[in-house]
């Protein structure tokens, strides 16, 4: 390839790069908020990759080549693309009947309990062939796209047998190849047990370890599990993410969503890569789970799961960051507790009900993303060798990213180096 760039983005009002912190681990603290930010910047790709973010005045002329794209962008920020670290990308159906259930005042474990929720979405996508969850997930990723992801996690767990989890982990590959976002892969077979294993968590666990899991090995990076009462035990948990960990997954899991039952600490200590949900994680809890986890393991806060289900209770995202335990967002895309793919929405309800400051959460939605997929060293900042996932926004100012409630405020999305 020639020494010319193959894309420049010139003029932009500011260049929010996220780089200028510690590389080694997740940002947190006042780091969180002092990466840097360039005033009249460029963005320019070579390839698949960035070879300049700096300020105008530094642009070198001479690498404009007859060949180069250049796209003037006065009057727009420039970011990171969108790293959404965690979706339930692949499911039949959807649960729109249950929306008017939960209005009329029954709650996400009531109806869990009387076989909706999670196994109302498991009989719709045990029923569905491969060819229709495909074009699902395909009509998500869209939407996903005109957001400004450019990577997105897609978890397993609607399938809950081995025949089923394995076609959606072969759907969530096959969406990978036909779209330009990058995919990264999680086994969720623990969501809840199986229909067939009704009351028998353990059981259940046994199978998933004995014959779904070295099926999934080689289809899934990461492996999760569902820790809440009407799911996994702490200590199910823990047996379950050991076995996972020898045989050779990264870790995740969903915890602390509903009660504080110490499933965080738990994996955290196990070294997982992240712990979701964490709104009934007490800033105490955080202290212990930032230690556990040596500031490496990301508490994922999912701000519009307990607005959907109508909670009070948020994630003290304030409280976890100013006890050194690094925060991401992500919309926990799914049918039942939050089917928004906006994650401009949950970063303006992470600023309004989790306490955090706009430059936190711009943070939180792509480089602490990116480390929550352990990805830290491909995407989430602009910097030279790094991914070219870039996004051109509509606004001149990141003030006005959280302020604009509910808009898209994305005007290009570049992955790879490709406009798309
Ligand atoms: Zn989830």
């Amino acid at each position: 390839m020639s020494s010319f760039y193959t894309l420049v983005l010139r003029n932009a009002s500011q260049v929010l790069t996220m780089a200028g912190g510690p590389t080694d681990k997740p940002l947190t603290g006042a780091a969180l908020s002092q990466w840097r930010i360039i005033e009249q910047g460029f963005v320019a790709c070579h390839g698949d990759a960035l070879a300049a973010v700096a300020p105008m005045s530094e642009l070198d002329e001479t690498r404009i080549g007859p060949h180069t794209t250049v796209l003037d962008v006065s009057g727009c920020v420039l970011m990171p693309g969108l790293v959404e670290c965690h979706t339930h990308l692949v499911f039949g159906g959807n649960r729109a009947d249950e929306f008017q259930r939960k209005l009329q005042g029954e709650s996400y474990l009531d109806i869990l309990a009387s076989g909706g929720g999670i196994l109302s979405t498991v009989r719709k996508t045990r029923a569905a062939t491969f060819e229709e969850l495909l074009a699902n997930a395909l009509h998500h990723l869209e939407g996903f796209r005109r957001y400004g992801v450019t990577t997105l996690e897609a978890k397993t767990g609607y399938g809950l047998d081995l025949e089923t989890e394995l076609r959606l982990l072969r759907v969530a590959h096959e969406a990978a190849r036909q779209q330009p976002i990058r995919l990264v892969h999680t086994f969720l077979g623990a969501h809840v047990p199986g229909p067939e294993y009704k009351g028998r968590a353990a059981e259940y666990l046994e199978y998933l370890v004995g014959e779904v899991l070295p099926a999934a090995r080689g289809l899934a990076e990461f492996v999760d599990i569902f820790c809440e009462e009407g799911a996994f035990s702490v200590e199910d948990s823990r047996r379950y993410l050991q076995q996972a960990r020898d045989l050779g997954f990264k870790l995740k899991i969903h915890a602390e969503q509903l009660h504080e039952l110490g499933g965080c600490q738990m994996a955290a200590g196990l070294g997982a890569t992240s712990v979701d949900h964490c709104d009934y994680l007490s800033p105490e809890g955080a202290a212990q789970v930032a230690a556990a986890g040596q500031g490496r393991t990301v508490a994922v806060l999912l701000p519009l799961v307990p607005l959907y289900l109508r909670q009070e209770k948020y994630a003290p995202g304030r409280a976890f960051i100013d006890a050194g335990l690094p925060v991401a967002l992500s919309t926990d895309f799914n049918p039942g507790s939050c089917p928004s793919k906006n994650l401009w929405l949950a970063v303006s309800v992470a600023c309004l009900k989790m306490g955090l400051t706009p430059l936190e959460a711009l943070a939180a939605v792509t480089l602490n993303a990116a480390w929550a997929l352990d990805r830290q060293q491909q995407i989430g900042s602009l910097e030279p060798g790094k991914r070219a996932d870039v996004l051109v926004l509509n606004v001149p100012d990141y003030r006005e990213l959280p302020y604009w409630l509910g808009e898209n405020p994305v005007r290009q999305v570049v992955i790879g180096g490709q406009i798309s």
